[in-house]
């Protein structure tokens, strides 16, 4: 199943506003419930939309989720706890990296740059963890998840 995409801003912009500001910024993608809300308009790149349908996934209504998971519960513990949201990220991020990795799996140069660009992304000023989650454990995380298994 993939999410619908709609040119305009998710249903609670101003909460997310208010614990992230530079989510106002142009370019920013939102995911909430069964869509992906892109206010700025234009084609979204399949990593993009790779990354958003894990949050719309795992937001609970597009399938099953333990933990009676729905949108409003996943956007107040986003916002809330930094080690959730670190968590759903590293999800998503990975499905973009996942979109991205099969292009250059004979490049070890192009994917060590790929993964490093990608965790670069992950711990990105606009998700607001403090310092907890360095470039070095994004890296770690992304390649431990994308093997799918503990290192
Ligand atoms: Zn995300």
């Amino acid at each position: 199943v993939i999410p619908a995409i709609k040119a305009e801003r998710p249903p609670n912009f101003d909460q997310i506003v208010e614990a992230f500001p530079d989510a106002v910024n142009p370019g920013v993608i939102f995911a909430y419930g069964d869509t992906i809300y892109n206010p700025s308009g234009g084609d979204l790149p399949a990593p993009i939309i790779a990354h958003e349908a894990v949050h719309c996934y795992r937001q609970g209504e597009m399938g099953y989720v333990p933990g009676r998971m729905n949108t409003a519960i996943w956007w107040n513990k986003y916002i809330a706890d930094p080690t959730f949201r670190y968590e759903e990220e590293l999800a998503a991020h990975v499905a973009e990296y996942v979109e991205q990795v099969a292009s250059c799996l004979a490049d070890r140069n192009q994917q060590a740059v790929l993964l490093m660009r990608t965790a670069r992304r992950l711990i990105a000023p606009l998700y607001k963890y403090g310092d907890t989650f360095t470039l070095q454990r994004a890296m770690r995380d992304i390649t431990r998840v994308y093997h799918g298994a503990e290192i």
